[in-house]
């Protein structure tokens, strides 16, 4: 007997479970659900692994991650077809988050040699007769757990930069997407010569469970905030470190100034693409009174041509609990006084939610306070950008956001708390592999992508080397009162003169 993810208890002695295609409900694949033994198992292998991995050269390592990175490449449709499957999004779609995640594949497998081999630093007039060096050592096994509404891009933000850190990894998809992160570790591995330093366990929230709980040294979990509490409670037993890359709320906030076309067209993918379920994708949007009507009609017209269906630009809700939480949203801000431009409750089907457009949303509603993840934008007027600034922060999250301006917009992004912000475009800032990717607040800690997402997957190591005998030996019983004395003097003239006490 198979297991349903309803049912996860098989009776055979290897317990399975379905993907299924969230547009039609087919079986995509069948796949195991890894015991706590095979999990633990995965990861001694992957600790070997590690040796071999984590002892070659920055140079060896980026040569089989571009070689996977081609790989990929060319397998492109192929994967692109085994996501849209999988999650339902249209095969563009699927392609477009793959081709980000290849791009930020070669900049880690590029750059860790500079960001993370040794690197001399200065010493300091106190410490003058030493040589400083500091580098970022491999921390051995990093764990990845994943979600599916993007299953290559979210979870290559982890396994690609821990990899060229020289980290072996063990992957935990969603129990939605299992066949993708397959696909993931199979290419890697042939490119690998059969080696398991990416291996992949399937299963549901027990098999994740036994990952945070296994010997791995660091865990990176991309899901729900809920999920994620769970994650750090069970990594806690070993003192194992977490990065969690968790949900958000984000807004756009569109000044007076703004190219409204443009605005309208970017909060319109930006709420509505991949069926509105991104994490950073817009929730709220926050314009100007005096653009409010204009951007209101402008977004209903662009909109028309949206539609949720099968193979429409809108695909279905990747997962079928969700189906009642984007309809007690949309019912909740309507109860409470929000106008409907377009869709509403009718709009949510079995499988299908068509684009809703809700304005003037009453902030206390749960379509403007709670994760919604369905086709839905939430568009309220504001008398200032400094209103605009405050409710987009009066939030317990704070993952991303975009800002629609001419002339203050890098301002207005400073101002949001949010790990990253947009000026006249949507999610530009995944994109740019130098940039770190992650959140604040409820949305989670730790970065992935640019130099910090390499330096996460990684200690700092500091050495120092003596070159010549220290002017004043401190660090030793010899030393004595007139080097007590030299040593205070020393310090008063470089900091005692400066500032004092008014
Ligand atoms: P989820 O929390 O339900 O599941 C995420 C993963 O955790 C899955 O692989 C699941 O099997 C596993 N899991 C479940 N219970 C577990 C447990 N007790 N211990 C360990 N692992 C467990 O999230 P989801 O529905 O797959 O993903 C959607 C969420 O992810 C949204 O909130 C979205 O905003 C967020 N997300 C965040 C980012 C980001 O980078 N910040 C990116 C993509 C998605």
């Amino acid at each position: 007997m198979t297991a349903t993810l309803d049912n996860p208890t098989a009776t055979e002695s290897k317990p399975t479970f379905e993907s299924l295609n969230p547009a039609n409900g087919d079986v995509v694949g069948v796949h195991p659900i890894a015991s706590k033994a095979e999990v633990d198992a995965a990861v001694a292998r992957a600790h070997d692994a590690a040796e071999w991995w984590g002892g070659l050269s920055f140079k060896e390592r980026e040569e089989y991650l571009l070689t996977w990175r081609s790989v990929m490449t060319r397998r492109i449709a192929q994967l692109a077809q085994l996501s849209s499957l999988e999650t339902g999004k249209p095969t563009g779609d699927a392609q477009l988050e793959i081709v980000m995640a290849i791009d930020h594949i070669a900049w880690a497998a590029k750059h860790a040699k500079k960001i993370l081999g040794p690197q001399k630093v200065k010493s300091g007039l106190l410490m003058a007769n030493q040589a400083s060096t500091v580098e970022y050592k491999s921390l051995g096994v990093v764990g990845v757990i994943g979600p599916w509404n993007y299953p290559v891009f979210t979870p290559v933000g982890s396994i690609g930069y821990a990899l060229a850190a020289g980290n072996a990894v063990v992957f935990k998809p969603s129990e939605y997407t299992p066949g993708v992160g397959q696909w993931l570790a199979d290419t890697f591995t042939e490119v690998v010569g059969g080696r398991p330093v990416f291996q992949v366990v399937t299963g549901l929230g027990e098999t994740g469970n036994a990952l945070c709980t296994s010997a791995v040294n660091k865990l990176a979990f991309t899901g729900s905030g809920a999920t994620g509490k769970k994650v750090m409670a069970a990594c806690a037993q070993n003192l194992t470190p977490v990065i969690i890359e968790a949900g958000g709320k984000d807004s756009m906030i569109i000044d007076q100034d703004a190219d409204i076309t443009k605005a309208a067209e970017a909060a319109l993918w930006g709420g509505m693409s991949n069926a509105g379920q991104t994490c950073i994708g817009t929730e709220r949007v926050y314009v100007h009174e005096k653009v409010f009507d204009k951007f209101v009609a402008e977004i209903a017209e662009q909109a028309k041509v949206l539609k949720a269906e099968p193979g429409g630009l809108i695909g279905p809700i990747t997962m079928p609990s969700q189906i009642g939480i984007i309809k007690s949203h949309i019912d909740d801000a309507i109860a409470k006084g929000a106008t409907v431009v377009t869709g509403g409750s009718d709009a949510v089907g079995e499988r299908f939610v068509q684009p809703t457009i809700l304005t003037n949303v009453p902030e206390n509603s749960t379509e403007i306070t709670e994760e919604t993840f369905g086709p839905t934008l939430a568009i309220n007027p504001v008398k200032s950008m400094d209103e605009a600034i405050e409710l987009t922060n009066a939030t317990k999250y704070g993952l991303a956001g975009a800002v629609f301006a001419k002339k203050n917009g890098v301002d207005i992004a400073r101002r949001v708390r949010s790990g990253m912000t947009s000026v006249n475009s949507v999610v530009a800032f995944a994109g740019v592999p130098s940039l770190p990717f992650g959140g604040v607040g409820d949305s989670g800690f730790g970065r992935i992508h640019g130099p910090d997402g390499l330096k996460e997957f990684t200690y700092a190591k500091a050495i120092t080397r003596q070159k010549f005998k220290p002017l004043m030996m401190l660090t030793s019983f010899a030393r004595d009162a007139k080097t007590d004395d030299k040593a205070a003097k020393l310090i008063t003239m470089m900091h005692g003169g400066k500032k004092t006490l008014k």
